[in-house]
Parts: structure tokens; sequence; C-alpha cells
């Protein structure tokens, strides 16, 4: 009998047949989800608990009023965080900060302290809460910084709870941080974020003022909608462009794709289940309000969704659940994949970003409400949203692009690259009515009286919302679609905050205008909002985003439509995006400038790793299965004709030819790959340098793929070397 052996596709298929479910170290059927939530968490309650009350008084108003901390309490924050830290079992504490690689990044210290006499004694002190001191050379800071001047430091953003990772062997405190130079320059993603709150709550505190309502405090609100892939990790570590680049850069189209539409809130799989039990145990602990989970519409695609918080605990929680998410999966022997399309074919992974504003007391500024005044007031944030996304549509462009997001952005599957704003047919009549007045026909009736008027009943259901839009309203809150499923979301939320506080600061300027011309608060309202409605009507579009109609249309009002990475960040050159972010304290010129330097390199090293990696795989791999697979074919027609001079070879004389055919492009494309990814002429501008990655780069890594998917199709699959779409995407 003739013995094949498996190769190892098949044998990762083997050990996938055999795979259970993983139990997780905690059940939650017979754990209280209420009493393990935050357990791991410095928060509020635990503070108020063990702080002297001045203290954490002072600490509160710190986070609730966004005031200084005051470092003469440091002291006595970090001993109580050190006690608690330490009694839990925690050795090492770490600054976590978020440097513009978009990742994390941390460095653990002992808690333990070496004494002259040979003992040990647990060490933590305010000074080293506050502040840490961390090489800043090795990170990005796009000519922020020289080398030499390589200090920087992390201080502790007390707004965001520390709280304590475990690990198998051990448990670590961790302190989120800002990062910043000896300056204060910014060289990381929260510290603008920070600043763009402060902005966006400073210009809203003062416009509610005018409005009449008295706050200390706005933060802007985001919940995350996070999607990802799961794929076995048997398969993940046979492909080594998903390890490389997250993203699979060759793989044929499998018979069965997505359209069957059977996979989008599919029951979901046992071993899949058993991931999200225990990563949600792990998240919970972490004080993490994960709500939903679903599976999604490409197969082995999900989602996992969390309660809103303020927008930079959201920020730094969704760090955090990307980390879990790849730490829990790889227990279960699976590998969770954020990019943006980690698989050609089928949907990518986007992250919607749902935003709203909420006072200090928790009002929702986004909230329609029941009363004719609370329906002015929703009516006043509502025309500073939508001014907002018109004027500075370009800015929230850049907040998005990176590469893995060019394979989304305009995809027809993600909202297009033009930004624009949905409202729905009912708030749009309301808009209609307030614009147009009494001469529009709208189906509200005639002119809407802002602050006497009813508004309708705004849908909030799923029906009513449009799919298509980059910026959608959807009851109560925006929901940023636009996202890329691996990014990090602080700088499009830095940019957002941003804009909307520069609209916040244009209409608390033009109702004082009115109300200095002598009108009152009433007709100021009416006359602002329908005024700043009026002026950005072009940003709305209730159509469907997908259709030409809509790009030509976008065209017409003039829309900027900034189709891939490298044409958006060039935003970050204009004066008025320069001016706006410095003007509003969120970034410097030097600032803005090293973010265009740093999201060039990082498109440069982005396809510069994808195309090393394609022609790796290339040559070293599908070639040789190639030649192999000829080699084999070769042989047959000459035992075939040896072994029968009357026998047909036409069958394998054919299939010969076309392999061989395929593989002569293949090695072609290779070559001409490798030739264009060592071209740079572009004397270290880096612009020019992308626009050649863009071009030439991108397109030849296509042309190698082509070759090679058209092989994958025709080569014995026993021969081929990495794993297929149709079992990394259905074999789990
Ligand atoms: P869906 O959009 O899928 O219907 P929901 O409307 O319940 O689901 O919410 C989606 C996300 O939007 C959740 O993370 C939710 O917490 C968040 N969200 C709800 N209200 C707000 C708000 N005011 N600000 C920011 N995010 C919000
Ligand atoms: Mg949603």
């Amino acid at each position: 009998m003739l013995m094949v052996a498996r190769n190892s596709r098949q044998e990762a298929i083997k050990s996938i047949a055999a795979t259970q479910p993983v139990k997780s170290a905690i059940d939650p059927t017979k754990t209280s989800i209420a009493e393990l939530y935050g357990e791991n968490v410095f928060n509020m309650a635990l503070m108020r608990k063990v702080l002297p009350k001045n203290v954490f008084a002072s600490l509160q108003k710190t986070i609730e009023k966004g005031e200084k901390l005051d470092s003469a309490n440091a002291d006595a924050i970090a001993s109580a965080m050190k006690e608690w830290a330490v009694a839990k079992g925690a050795t090492h504490y770490t600054h976590q900060f978020q440097p513009m690689t978009g990742s994390t990044a941390e460095k653990h210290d002992a808690f333990i302290s070496y004494t002259s006499d040979g003992t040990a004694i647990n060490e933590f002190s305010g000074k080293v809460l506050i502040q840490g001191e961390p090489d800043a050379s090795s990170f990005p800071s796009g000519g922020l910084r020289a080398t030499f001047e390589a200090r920087g430091y992390t201080a502790w953003d007390p707004t965001s709870p520390a709280f304590i990772l475990e690990s198998v062997n051990g448990k670590t405190l961790v302190i989120p941080t800002a990062f910043c130079g000896w300056k204060g320059e910014a060289l990381d993603e929260k510290t603008p974020l920070l600043r763009s709150i402060d902005a966006l709550s400073k210009q809203a505190v003062r416009l509610l003022k005018i409005l009449g309502k008295e706050v200390n405090r706005v933060h802007s609100t985001v919940g995350p909608e996070q999607e990802y892939f799961l794929i076995d990790r048997n398969f993940y570590l046979q492909r080594p462009d998903l390890i490389a680049a997250g993203r699979t850069l060759f793989g044929a189209k499998p018979p069965k794709g997505q359209e069957m539409e059977d996979h989008y809130f599919g029951s979901i799989r046992p071993r899949i289940l058993a991931f999200m039990n225990e990563v949600e145990i792990e998240c919970y602990k972490l004080g993490i309000p994960l709500k939903t989970r679903h599976n999604e519409v490409a197969p082995a695609q999900f989602e996992v969704a969390p309660i809103f918080e303020t927008s930079q605990v959201a920020s730094d929680h969704n760090m955090v659940v990307m980390e879990m998410f790849r730490q829990v999966a790889n227990k279960h022997g699976l590998q969770a994949l954020f990019h943006e399309k980690p698989f050609a074919g089928v949907n990518g992974s986007g992250k919607h970003n749902n935003w709203s504003m909420a006072t200090d007391k928790g009002e929702n500024l986004l909230e329609p409400g029941h009363t004719p005044e609370e329906n002015a007031q929703f009516l006043v944030f509502l025309a500073v949203v939508v001014r907002a996304v018109n004027e500075w549509g370009k800015l929230l462009r850049v907040g998005i692009a990176h590469s893995g997001n060019d394979h989304r952005l305009g995809a027809n599957e993600a909202p297009p690259a033009i930004i624009s704003v949905y409202l729905g047919e009912k708030l749009q009549d309301v808009v209609d009515a307030i614009v147009k007045g009494a001469k529009g026909k709208s189906r509200v009736g005639g002119t809407l009286d802002i602050g006497v008027s009813t508004l309708p009943t705004l849908p909030r259901d799923a029906s009513d919302r449009n799919r298509t839009s980059p910026f959608a309203f959807t009851g109560n809150k925006f929901e940023f679609r636009a996202v890329g499923g691996s990014q990090a979301i602080g700088r499009p939320n830095t940019f957002l905050n941003t804009a909307v506080a520069e609209s916040l600061d244009y209409v608390a300027t033009e109702l004082e205008k009115k109300l200095k011309g002598g009108k009152d608060l009433h007709a100021a309202i009416n006359a602002v909002v329908k005024e700043t409605l009026a002026a950005n009507l072009k940003v709305i579009w209730n159509g469907d985003n997908y259709t030409k109609e809509w790009h030509d249309e976008a065209a017409k009002r003039g829309l900027p439509n900034l189709k891939n990475t490298v044409d958006a960040v060039q935003v970050l050159k204009d004066k008025d995006v320069v001016k706006l972010l410095g003007e509003y304290a969120v970034l410097s010129e030097e600032e803005v400038s090293s973010r265009l330097t740093i999201m060039l390199e990082n498109y440069i090293k982005t396809i510069n790793i994808e195309a090393l990696t394609t022609s790796n795989i290339a040559r070293q791999q599908i070639l040789p299965a190639a030649l192999k697979y000829q080699h084999q074919l070769a042989e047959t027609i000459n035992a075939t004709k040896a072994a029968s001079k009357g026998a047909s070879t036409k069958a394998v004389e054919s299939v010969l030819k076309e392999v061989a055919e395929l593989t002569e492009s293949l090695q072609e494309a290779v070559e001409e790959l490798d030739k264009e990814r060592a071209e740079d002429s572009s004397n270290g501008d880096h612009t020019k340098h992308a626009k050649h990655m863009r071009d030439g780069v991108v397109a030849a890594m296509g042309k190698v793929r082509e070759a090679a998917d058209a092989l994958e199709l025709l080569v014995d699959d026993q021969l081929w070397p990495l794993p297929k779409y149709r079992e990394m995407l259905f074999v789990y």
C-alpha cells in the first residue's frame, strides 16, 4: 500500500479535529460576575475607601474636573496603591503608555528595593507613581527629538485607573500614563487625546453656559465596537504573511466565501464561545464593561462591544481588549486578527467608534430629549457636530489613515473615504424644517420653532440605519464607522474632539454676537442653528454611500475624497489644520509635522515588510511547490510514454504547460517586485517615497499574488505549503 505522508496543513486539520473547547480557570456559572467586576482595578470606589478623605477629594477633583493633581498627595496615593497591589500579589509595576507605534509600551520595575544589610523591602513613592523616565530614543518621534536628548517621561493619567495584570507566574501593577519629551512635546497618542478633551470641555461648558446651564466639565464619550477574526493557531503559525504583516498576502478565493450570509449573527461555535466567555471574565476583572458579542459578516469574523466610557478610558481599554483577546485566544489555540483586511475577498474589520458628549452630571448632549428646551439644546449640539464634520472632514480622514485601512475604505464593505454625515429620514425632516422654514416642503409641517416645537421621536432601531455612512447619527450619538480594526482609537478621537471644539467655539461666539446685538436667547438660538445647518448641508448624505451617484454628487459638492493614506496625510501640511490644532493646544506645529513624518514612515515600512514577505514566500515556498509539481508532471509524461507508446499524454502536457507558464509569470513578477522595492530615488522625501511604495510596490505585489493564487488552484493540493482560505476561514 502506498503511504502518503500528511503535509503540515493536513496535520493541522487533524489536530483541530481533535480540539475541544478549553475550560477557563474561572467558571462564570459558579462565580458572581458582579463581585468579580473591577476586582483588579484601583478604582474610585476603592480609592474612596483607602485614601485619606482630603486626598481622595483632591484626586476626585482632578478626575472629574480636569484639575491638576496636587503632587503633595502623590505619596499617599502611591502608598495606598502599592499596599493594595502587593496584597493582591503584584511584584512589579509599570507605566504603560501609547507611543506612536499603534500599540502600548511598558517597562516593568520591581517593587522590591534592596537594602545595604542584604534584605529587601517593598518601595513605591509618589514620585515614582507620578513620573517615570523611560529611554525614549527607540520610540518614533518623527524628528521631534534628536537621539542625544533621548530622555522622555511618562506621567500618570489619574483619569484612567491603574490595574493589576495577571500572568501565569505573577502580577503587575499597570499605571496608565502619557508619554512626553522633556520639553513637554507629546510623543504618544494619549497626550493629544487628553488635550483635545480639555479643548472640547472648555468650549462645551462655555456654550452650555450661554444656553443657561452651569456644568463643570464635558467629556467626550466613546463606545468602540471591535471587529476581529479568529483562526486556528496551527494555521496561523504556517502563514509567514499573517505573522509579519497581520494579513494574508496570498490566497485564492475559496469556493465558498461570505455569499451565503450564514455567518452573521449565526450561532457561535462552542470553541469560540468558550474563548469569549474566558476573555470576558479577564476583561471584567479589569473593569472593562464588555456587553455584546456576535458573529460578524465574514466567515471566522466576530465582534465585541463594550458599554461606552469617557474617551480616554475607552481608548486605554480598547488597547487592553485587543491585547487580552490575543492572549486568551492563544490559550484556546486560536489567533485573534485585528487587521483591517486579513483576507481578500471577504469583509475586513473596522472599529465603529460610537461617540457623543456628556456633562459631568452624565447628561448626553446628543440626546434629543422630551421637552422643547431639551430639544433646543440637542439641536444646537447637532448643528455643532454637522458643522465640525463639514469643516474638518479632511482631518477626520487623516485620523483613520494607515495602510491597513486603505484596503477597507472605499471597498464595498466599508464607508468610502469621503467623510459625510448621515442623519436619517426623521432628523433630516427636522433639519429641513429648520433650514427651509415655511417655504420648504418638510414632513414636520412648515417652520420648526426651536425651543417651542417638540421634535418627533427619532428612531433608534437598526432598521433606520445606514450601514454605509462613515459618520452616522444613531439616535443619541454619532457612529464614526470608518475607524480601522487594528488602530488605536486615540488619534481619530483626538481629531474628532478638536474639530468639535472649534465648532463649539464658533457656535458659542455666534450666539454671543446675536445676544449682544439685542436678540433674546430664543431668537438667537433659532437664528444660529438655522444658519449653521444651512451653511453645512453639503456634508449630509442620507443615501447609499457605496454608489457612484454619491461619488459624483460628493465631487460636485466639493467634498474631499482622499482615497489613500499617502494622499490623506498631506492634509497635515494644510495651514488651516496646523492652525486649528495649535489654537486649541492639541498639537504644536512641530508635533503635527512629527505625526506627518511618522505616518508616512509607518506607511513606507509597512509596505516594505509586506513586499519582502511577499517575495520570501513566493521564492521560498510557492515557487518550489510549483517546480515540484512541474517535475512530477514531466516525470508522469515520461513514465507514461515509456510504459505505453500509444498512450496519450495530452492532459498532463496541458497542465504542465499551464503550470510552467504561471511559474514563469511568478518568477518575473517577483523579480519586478524586488526591483521596485529596492528603488528609492526620494532623497529622504517621505511623501515621494511613500508614493513610490503605493504606486510601484503595491501594484508589483498584486502581480506576484495574481500568479501565485492561480498556481494555488492548479498545483497538487498535497504540495501546497500555505494553509488555504477554505481552511483558515472554515476549519476551526
Ligand atoms: P448598535 O449600534 O449595535 O445598535 P448600541 O446602540 O447599543 O448598539 O451601541 C453601540 C455602542 O455605542 C456601545 O458601545 C454603546 O455603549 C455605545 N454608545 C451608546 N450610547 C453612547 C454615547 N452616548 N456615547 C458613546 N457611545 C455610546
Ligand atoms: Mg452601532
